[in-house]
């Protein structure tokens, strides 16, 4: 395993369990990004502190291929690293939304989706937009 911090692992944050024979080439993909990687993990890592609950990752690096597969949009910040879906255990999506969007200083962007919290850092300026998937797919910006 590589450490990317000290509780987030390069292979958790370049795994699919939807799609298992896309990670060989998704990590080698990966290598390209790894400073954008360890950026998204060390912004997990201040909400797991916060909480003082592990980070479950649900999706982090996407090459094209994987990103397709998954459904993501087309310039989706997954494919360069900056992106990543999670939960905290033992803690509610909207707690974890919460906290970022109020808390964190850097982000990008923050979206409450049905099922996990889809958080970016930043790739030109210090966006900190918070948005809300609604039922019927819409996003809804909180401000
Ligand atoms: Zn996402």
């Amino acid at each position: 395993m590589i450490q990317l911090t000290r509780h987030i692992s390069f292979e958790e944050m370049t795994d699919s369990k939807s799609h298992p024979e896309l990670v060989a080439q998704n990590r080698i993909d990966a290598e390209s990004y790894i400073d954008n990687l360890r950026r998204s993990a060390d912004l997990l890592e201040i909400v797991r502190a916060h909480f003082e609950q592990p980070v479950i990752v649900h999706s982090g690096f996407r090459n094209d291929r994987l990103n397709a597969a998954v459904g993501g949009a087309a310039k989706s910040q997954h494919r360069r690293g900056e992106a990543t879906d999670f939960e905290i255990l033992k803690n509610s999506l909207s707690a974890a939304f919460e906290y970022v969007r109020l808390a964190v200083k850097v982000y990008d962007q923050v979206i409450l989706e049905p099922g996990w919290i889809h958080v970016s850092i930043v790739a030109k300026d210090n966006r900190r937009q918070a948005l809300i998937r609604r039922p019927d797919g819409k996003y809804e910006a909180v401000v």
